[in-house]
């Protein structure tokens, strides 16, 4: 089974006093409930960079270990026909972790690349070396952030009108860079980054050049709930992921959602959103 061109996900009400007391009305977009192996923002982001890998018969991209993106593409090369290889970030352990024995079970072809190398992987000598050793493919940027990825998180952005504000965390920033194209003013958006360093903006920014050849839409992105950096967590944040759990029956990943429905709920409460505004968080997987 594979997502179809219209394929959309639900829309939800979430029933939360912390957002209830400040005069608003909360939502979720379940974009983690578009495809088991292929969920929300993932599929939206690889929806267009299909044809393209089709037609080159293999596509190449990079990712850490743990990467949902390299586990989602190697789900998508399996399920649509195309050879995949993941560049891997530092060294092979065996046994393989979950996400690439899983990867490696779709048929990606695993391969790594020494951290210094791999800082410089977007540049033209060390993608060229990868051409030599692998041939013609599809190159895929690092989290599948390219223009085609920004057109098809700007379908979610079509999918959602009537609400004032829609929120979404941010890795490499194409969800969002997307996302906000597709809303209609008045309509905007808040990223969450899940990394430090404060350069997210920047990242967004200019993934809306590369799309649009301008900046597009009404975002901002928030860079005070990254709880010490990528894949790290706090017990805060554990503590506040367990009790929305138990509150709704949703288990947020720690890496990305849980980071958002912190600083959406935090925001909130510190009166950021106007009152009556509806909010919608979107869970990208
Ligand atoms: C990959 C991922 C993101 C990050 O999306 P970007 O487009 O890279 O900002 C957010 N949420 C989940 C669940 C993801 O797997």
């Amino acid at each position: 089974m594979t997502p179809s061109p219209e394929t959309t996900s639900p829309v939800v009400e979430l029933v939360d006093e912390r957002a209830a007391r400040r005069g608003l009305r909360l939502f979720l977009k379940r974009d983690d409930l578009i495809h088991p192996e292929l969920p929300g923002n993932k599929w939206r982001k690889l929806r267009h960079n299909l044809g393209p890998a089709r037609e080159h018969g293999t596509l190449l991209t990079f990712g850490g270990a743990y990467s949902n993106h390299i586990r989602a593409v190697a789900a998508a090369g399996g399920i649509h026909g195309f050879a995949t290889i993941g560049v891997i970030r530092g060294e092979e352990h065996l046994p393989l972790n979950d996400t690439l024995a899983h990867a490696e079970r779709m048929g990606m072809r695993l391969t790594y690349m020494d951290r210094a190398t791999y800082r410089r992987k977007h540049e033209p000598d060390v993608v060229e070396a990868l051409r030599e050793r692998w041939g013609g493919f599809y190159l895929l940027p690092e989290g599948g952030s390219n223009a085609p990825a920004v057109r098809g998180c700007a379908e979610l952005g079509a999918e959602v009108p009537g609400f004032d504000v829609v929120c979404c965390p941010c890795g490499t920033g194409g969800t969002l860079a997307g996302l906000a194209a597709g809303l209609a003013p008045p309509q905007r958006a808040v990223g969450f980054s899940v990394l430090k360093g404060g350069f997210m903006t920047g990242e967004v920014a200019r993934l809306q050049r590369e799309t649009y050849g301008e900046r597009r839409g009404n975002w901002s992105v928030q860079d005070g709930f990254h709880f010490g950096g990528y894949a790290r967590t706090t017990p805060e944040l554990d503590a506040f992921a367990d009790d929305f759990a138990g509150r709704h029956g949703i288990v947020l990943d720690r890496i990305y959602t849980a980071k958002m429905m912190f600083g959406v709920l935090a925001l909130a409460e510190r009166g950021a959103f106007p009152e009556g505004a509806r909010v919608l968080a979107v869970i990208t997987g």
